[in-house]
C-alpha cells in the first residue's frame, strides 16, 4: 500500500538533493582543483626537466666558440683575411672539429659581418660569403661580448641556437667565431611525452614546439613593434608568423590556463612557465586540463553514485524498519483485539454462567417445592383414599353388624318366648350376615395378598362355562342375557383360572348393574386370537362410562353405586390381576353405546388345565 509522504520524508529528500547538489559543485571544484594540482605537480617535474635538459645542452656548447677563438689557425686568418691557404686550413679546422662535436654548423664571420670560413664550406648550401652582420649574436661578439640567440637559419633554414665570440688578434678584435647547434634533437626527444613543451622567444613566438604546425606562431598579439624587432634581427629568416588564438585564463588566481582554438579544435591547457634569462627564452608545459576535469567529473560522479547508493540504501533500510514496525503494530493490534474478544467472551460466559446457576437454583427450588407438592399431594389422596375406605369399610360392616345384632337380640327374645323356630331364623340370618362379611373381608385379603399361583395355558371355553355358572343368579336377577362368542378353534391363554375367572364375574356383574331396568339387557363376551395375542371383550348396552370417570374406575374403592351396593374394589382388583398375567385391561365406549371392556392376553398353545389356587 502507498501512503503519502511524511513530512520528515520530505526533508530527508530535501536533504539529500541539497546535498548531493552541495557536493555536485563543492566536490567538481574540489576534485577539479585536486587534479589539477597534482597535473601542475607533474608538470612543473616535466618543466624542471626540460629545463635542466635545456641548460645542460646550452652550457655544454657555450664555452666552445671562445675555446675554437683562441686557435691559431683562425687567429691568423683573421689577420689575413683573404689568404687561400689560411682559408682552407681554417675550412678544414672547423669541418674536422664540427664533426667531432656534433654540432649544426661552426664559422668565422669578419669584422663586417661576411662569413670568411665555414665547417659547411663544402656544401651545397655554404655560409661562406653570407655576411651575418644584422645577427644580435654578431653584434654582441664583435662588441667583445658573447653571444647567443636562438633562431631560424637564412641560409640553412634550420633552427638552432647560436654561440658567438669574439677572436682578439693583438689586443683588437678581428672576427666572431659562431657555433650553431640544432634544436631538432632536443625536440625530439620531448615527443611521447604526455605534456606539450613549448618554448617561446620573449615576443611570445614559439620557436620549439611538439607540434611543428603551431611553429612560428605568436602566443602574444603580434603588434608592429615585436614584427619589426623580429624582423630586424631575422630571427625567423622568411617563415610567416601568425597569432594562435588563444585565451588566457586561470585556476582560482593559482594557476594559469590558456584555451587554445587551434583548427576548430578547443583545448584547455594548464600552462606552467619558467624564463631561462641566458637563453633568452621561455619554457612553457601544456598539460591537457581534459583529463584531469574528467577525473574530477569521473570522482564527482562515483562520489555521487555513492551517495545515492547509501541514500538508497538507507532508505530500504528504513523502509524496512518501517515495515517491521508496521508489522509489529498489526500484530499488536490483532493481539488487543484478541484479548478484548477474549474478555468479551469471557465475560458473555460468565454471565451466562451467572444466569445458568440461577436458573439451575431456581429449579432446585421449584423442583424441591415440587417434591414438597408431590409429596403433599400424596399424602392427602392417601389420607383421602384412607377416609374413603374407612367410610365404605364402616358402611359395610356397620349395616351387617346392626342386622346382626338386631338379629341376635331379636334371636334372645325369641328364645325366651320359646319360640325356636323363629330364633333359628334369625340365627340363620345372622349366619349370612356373617358370611357377608367374611366375603368383604376375602375381597380385601385378596387386594393385599401377593399371587402366588403359577400362570400357565388356561382354557378359555372352561374359564367361561365357570364363570356363567357363578353369574347365572346375577343375570337371572338382572334380567339380562348373556351372549358368548370364542370363535371356532378352542383358546387358551397365559393366566390362573381361578382369578381370571373372578375377573370376568366381576365385569360381568358390573355389565348386569349397567343394563338392569334398561330394554336392551344384552351382553355379549366375545374372545378372538390375534397376533400372539387373545383378546377378551365384553359388550354391554348400558349407557357406557362416562369421560369424566373412565380413567379412575379402575382405581380402589371407587365406585358410583352408592353406599352399600358397591366397595369400588372390583375392577380395581381385576386390573391388578390382568396385570400380573403380563396382560392388559382397559375400556371404550362402544360407537353405539354401552361399556366395551378388553382384556388382552397372550395365547397359549396347550389347553391344560390349571390346578385350582
Ligand atoms: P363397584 O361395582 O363396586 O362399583 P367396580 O370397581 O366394579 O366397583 O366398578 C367401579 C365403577 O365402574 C362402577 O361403580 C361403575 O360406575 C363403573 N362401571 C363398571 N362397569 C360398568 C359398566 N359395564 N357400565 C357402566 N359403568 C360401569
Amino acid at each position: 500500500m502507498l501512503k503519502p509522504l511524511s513530512n520528515r520524508r520530505w526533508f530527508w529528500i530535501a536533504l539529500l538533493i541539497a546535498l548531493a547538489a552541495a557536493l555536485a559543485f563543492y566536490g567538481s571544484t574540489f576534485a577539479t582543483r585536486a587534479y589539477l594540482d597534482q597535473a601542475a605537480t607533474r608538470g612543473k617535474t616535466t618543466l624542471r626537466l626540460a629545463v635542466a635538459a635545456l641548460q645542460g645542452q646550452l652550457n655544454r656548447f657555450e664555452p666552445l666558440p671562445s675555446l675554437i677563438a683562441d686557435n691559431d689557425d683562425i687567429k691568423e686568418l683573421l689577420a689575413a683575411p683573404n689568404d687561400p691557404g689560411l682559408r682552407d686550413r681554417g675550412n678544414a679546422y672547423l669541418r674536422q672539429i664540427n664533426t667531432l662535436l656534433q654540432s649544426s654548423d661552426i664559422y668565422v664571420i669578419a669584422p663586417d659581418g661576411e662569413t670568411i670560413i665555414a665547417s659547411n664550406f663544402d656544401r651545397p648550401v655554404s655560409f661562406v660569403g653570407e655576411n651575418f652582420s644584422y645577427r644580435p649574436y654578431f653584434q654582441d661578439a664583435i662588441k667583445g661580448k658573447r653571444g647567443r640567440f636562438f633562431a631560424l637559419g637564412t641560409t640553412s633554414l634550420k633552427r638552432g641556437y647560436y654561440f658567438s665570440a669574439p677572436v682578439h688578434v693583438g689586443g683588437a678584435i678581428r672576427g666572431v667565431v659562431v657555433f650553431k647547434v640544432e634544436v631538432d634533437a632536443i625536440e625530439a626527444s620531448w615527443l611521447g611525452g604526455d605534456d606539450e613543451i613549448i618554448v617561446t622567444d620573449p615576443e611570445g613566438i614559439i620557436f620549439m614546439a611538439e607540434r611543428p604546425e603551431w611553429l612560428y606562431a605568436s602566443l602574444l598579439p603580434l603588434t608592429p613593434e615585436r614584427r619589426a624587432r623580429t624582423a630586424a634581427s631575422r630571427r625567423y629568416a622568411n617563415a610567416t608568423l601568425r597569432e594562435l588564438p588563444v585565451a588566457r585564463g586561470n585556476f582560482e588566481n593559482r594557476l594559469s590556463l590558456m584555451t587554445v582554438n587551434f583548427e576548430r579544435q578547443s583545448s584547455e591547457y594548464l600552462v606552467l612557465s619558467e624564463v631561462m634569462p641566458d637563453a633568452g627564452w621561455t619554457i612553457n608545459v601544456l598539460l591537457d586540463t581534459r583529463s584531469a576535469r574528467t577525473q574530477a567529473l569521473t570522482t564527482v560522479a562515483a562520489a555521487l553514485l555513492t551517495l545515492g547508493l547509501a541514500a538508497l540504501g538507507g532508505f530500504v533500510l528504513l523502509q524496512r524498519r518501517a515495515r517491521l514496525a508496521e508489522r509489529m503494530e498489526m500484530q499488536r493490534f490483532a493481539r488487543e483485539e484478541l484479548e478484548r474478544r477474549v474478555e468479551e467472551r469471557t465475560h458473555d460466559l460468565a454471565l451466562v454462567n451467572t444466569r445458568l446457576e440461577t436458573e439451575v437454583a431456581e429449579r432446585r427450588t421449584t423442583e424441591r417445592q415440587l417434591r414438597q407438592t408431590q409429596a403433599d399431594l400424596i399424602q392427602a389422596g392417601k389420607l383421602a383414599a384412607l377416609g374413603q375406605m374407612s367410610a365404605a369399610l364402616s358402611h359395610e360392616f356397620n349395616q351387617p353388624l346392626a342386622a346382626v345384632k338386631t338379629y341376635a337380640d331379636n334371636a334372645a327374645v325369641l328364645i325366651e318366648r320359646d319360640r325356636a323356630a323363629e330364633a333359628r331364623d334369625n340365627v340363620v340370618r345372622i349366619s349370612s350376615l356373617a358370611d357377608r362379611m367374611a366375603s368383604i373381608s376375602r375381597h380385601l385379603r385378596n387386594f393385599a395378598r401377593k399371587p402366588n399361583e403359577k400362570l400357565g395355558a388356561v382354557d378359555l371355553a372352561e374359564v367361561v362355562r365357570d364363570t356363567q355358572e357363578i353369574v347365572a343368579w346375577r343375570l337371572k336377577a338382572a334380567n339380562a342375557t348373556l351372549l358368548v362368542d370364542l370363535g371356532r378353534t378352542p383358546l387358551a391363554v397365559k393366566a390362573g383360572s381361578v382369578r381370571l375367572q373372578q375377573v370376568l364375574v366381576n365385569i360381568i356383574t358390573n355389565a348386569a348393574d349397567a343394563v338392569e331396568g334398561l330394554p336392551d339387557r344384552r351382553i355379549e363376551l366375545q374372545a378372538r386370537r390375534r397376533a400372539g395375542k387373545v383378546l377378551i371383550t365384553v359388550r354391554d348396552h348400558g349407557s357406557g362410562v362416562a369421560d369424566a370417570i373412565a380413567e379412575r374406575i379402575f382405581d380402589p374403592f371407587f365406585s358410583t353405586k352408592g353406599v352399600g351396593k358397591g366397595l369400588g374394589l372390583g375392577l380395581s382388583i381385576s386390573y391388578n390381576i390382568i396385570k400380573d398375567f403380563g396382560g392388559s385391561l382397559g375400556v371404550l365406549n362402544h360407537p353405539e353405546g354401552g361399556a366395551l371392556f378388553t382384556i388382552e392376553l397372550e395365547a397359549m398353545r396347550n389347553t391344560v388345565r390349571e390346578a385350582a389356587e
